[in-house]
């Protein structure tokens, strides 16, 4: 019924939800999220497009993190799961969901603001899944802050570090092991062109994602490996019951964009297979916007 390889009215496709009002400390679990979000169990097809690949996926226990590494499963991929050890219930599930996939899938739990855990995630990677060849950074905080006279120096530091300087170097430390094919994806967000006021840190992290992007894409494009970014607009995940959100903002959450919902993980999850596979060969420096019908540049 709602298998995205059939034809479906994107407005009824998923249930347009209002969540009630709930907080989980960060990092959110899935397992506790209400109602459930969609990551894609029941529903994506495979087609074999990612066959014997071999990525590295962050933030990969839940959200859309998740949906990516149950759609690369499918789609022919081992998979790295990078996320943070308090994730570790929502890891094993989705550890479950790649093996049942027939995919092999390694659990690296870690925090990525430090230098040293970025540098020994790739190895360990390269060493589980023999190379790698598709990265997707795609970890990421958000935490909401009404006025920049509140904002804590801890958090600007932490939002940077987390979000776009891990990035810088896991991609350090991964491009020497990447044969000419690969990938890397990153996640930006709609935030990146229509800042919201309570999230001055995170959205500035994700225009500096984007930029990062296009400039990566440029310098690596003459050794055959493609950069590109995903820009996901309101998608029901833990963070957003992390204090991503306002609290009152939630019953809402997603209802301002042209479809009138929140979109589910697994409606991020195709934009990264495309990015990923060796059919998007010609898009370098891209920015894919999943984000319900919202103008962006
Ligand atoms: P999520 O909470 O399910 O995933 C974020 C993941 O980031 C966590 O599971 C965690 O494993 C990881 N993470 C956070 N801090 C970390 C740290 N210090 N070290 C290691 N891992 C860490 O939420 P999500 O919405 O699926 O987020 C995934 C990405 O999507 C993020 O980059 C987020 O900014 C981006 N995004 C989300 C939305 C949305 O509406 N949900 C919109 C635009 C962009
Ligand atoms: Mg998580």
């Amino acid at each position: 019924m709602t298998d995205q390889l059939t034809f479906q009215n994107p407005v009824t496709r998923f249930p347009d939800i209002s969540p009630p009002i709930q907080d989980q400390p960060e990092p959110g679990l899935d397992q506790e999220l209400a109602p459930q979000a969609d990551r894609g169990e029941t529903s994506y097809r495979g087609t074999g497009r990612l066959e014997g690949r071999k990525a590295l996926i962050t933030g990969a226990d839940s959200g859309i993190g998740a949906a990516v590494a149950i759609a690369f499963a499918r789609e022919g991929a081992d998979v790295a799961l990078s996320y943070l050890p308090a994730e570790e219930e929502d890891a094993q599930e989705i550890k479950t969901l790649v093996e049942e996939a027939g995919r092999k899938a390694f659990l690296f739990p870690g925090d990525l603001s430090s230098r040293e855990v970025c540098v020994d995630l790739v190895a360990k990677t390269v060493e589980a899944l023999g190379g790698l060849d598709a990265l997707v950074n795609n970890a990421g905080r958000q935490i909401a802050v009404e006025d920049i006279a509140d904002l804590p120096d801890e958090q600007i530091v932490d939002t940077y570090e987390t979000n776009i300087i891990a990035m810088f170097r896991i991609c350090q430390a991964a491009i020497p092991h990447m044969p000419p094919g690969s990938t890397i994806v990153n996640t930006t967000s709609i935030q990146a062109y229509q800042p919201s006021t309570h999230l001055l840190d995170y959205a500035s992290t994700k225009a500096a994602i984007n930029n990062f992007t296009k400039g990566l894409g440029q310098q690596l494009a003459p050794k055959g490996i493609r950069v590109n970014g995903v820009a996901p607009g309101p998608v029901w995940t833990p963070l957003q019951v992390s204090d991503g959100q306002p609290k009152e903002a939630l019953p809402e959450f997603g209802k301002q964009t042209p479809l009138g919902r929140a979109g589910q993980p697994t409606e991020m999850a195709p934009a990264f297979v495309f990015l990923t596979s060796a059919e998007s060969s010609y898009v370098i420096g891209e920015t894919v916007n999943a984000n319900g019908g919202m103008p962006s540049p």
